[in-house]
């Protein structure tokens, strides 16, 4: 299992990640991305996945490191 975790109040809205990565990331009317079908915890939004598919190559392309996957 991995956990995706979306660092919201860090994203900078670039929108590297829905580039890489676009099943799973889409950029949002409030100008920072979304992790798709995830839920909110506290400030970030989290999403557990049987793998962690291409959410490593949105976490790589992250230029302020506010995706997080735990595995
Ligand atoms: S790559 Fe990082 S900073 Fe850029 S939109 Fe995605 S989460 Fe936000």
């Amino acid at each position: 299992m991995a956990k995706v975790i979306h660092e919201k109040n860090t994203c900078v809205g670039c929108g590297a990640c829905a580039a890489v990565c676009p099943k799973y990331w889409e950029m949002g009317g409030d100008g920072k991305s979304h992790l798709k079908e995830s839920s909110a915890a506290g400030d970030n939004f989290e999403l557990t996945l049987e793998n962690v598919e291409c959410n490593a190559d949105a976490a790589n392309a992250c230029p302020v490191r506010c995706i997080k996957i735990e595995e």
